[in-house]
């Protein structure tokens, strides 16, 4: 039985490969023959990462999983979340997203953020949710080189470097999709008739 991974990043599949050894061989959407961009329009992550999954499920017959990202800031009501890759502007610039976040967050004492994804599996008609969480704070400005998105301007708990100025490696063992993917491994793993 074949799993597919509902996602047009290709690195998230190279990485996921990795997270999950031999275990498991990941298809693509491309190998699948899904070339169309996937519906993604509920309004909680839960809901987009489901979806995705469900259509994938549906539409081409194959057990697979989907993900949905983002970074929730406390004092902004949970923004940018499900607007995170979209939040300045429909060009994806990360730059001016976090110029909005900061903007946002320069009278507020609160800059408590997370960082959170939620897995959607669907295998044999039926949805499994696994999500990954961790906590950290907005710093005042950018700090670091490495990662993508907000990673320079978010500081997890514990630590006094931002995502951004960590490896690759140091934060995918601690990130919110490392622990989403770990719980997704275990349950793969519990259930190996895949
Ligand atoms: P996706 O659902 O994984 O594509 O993530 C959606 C958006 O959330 C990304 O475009 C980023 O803006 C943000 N995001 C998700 N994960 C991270 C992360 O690990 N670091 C920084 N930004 C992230």
């Amino acid at each position: 039985m074949e799993l597919v991974f509902a996602t047009q990043n290709a690195h998230k599949i190279t990485e996921i490969n990795q997270a999950l050894g031999n275990l498991f061989k990941v298809k693509s959407l491309m190998e699948i023959g899904c070339l169309e961009e996937l519906p993604e329009t509920q309004n909680t992550m839960e809901g987009n990462a489901r979806q995705k999954a469900i259509y994938v499920h549906e539409t081409y017959h194959a057990n697979c999983f989907a993900d949905d990202s983002g970074m929730e800031v406390e004092a902004l009501d949970g923004r940018p979340g499900i607007y995170s890759a979209r939040y300045a502007g429909m060009d994806k610039n990360m730059d001016a997203n976090m110029a909005k976040v900061l903007d946002e967050l320069k009278d507020k004492d609160n800059r408590r953020a997370r960082f959170r994804t939620v897995i959607a599996l669907a295998v044999d008609g039926q949805v499994t949710i696994f999500e990954g969480v961790i906590n950290g704070q907005i710093i005042h400005d950018r700090r670091g080189q490495n990662g993508f998105g907000y990673d320079p301007i978010f500081m997890p708990d514990g630590y006094n470097r931002t995502f951004a100025e960590m490896t690759l490696i140091e934060k995918n063992s601690i990130s919110h999709r490392a622990i989403a993917v770990s719980k997704l491994k275990a349950h793969l793993e519990a259930h190996q008739k895949l």
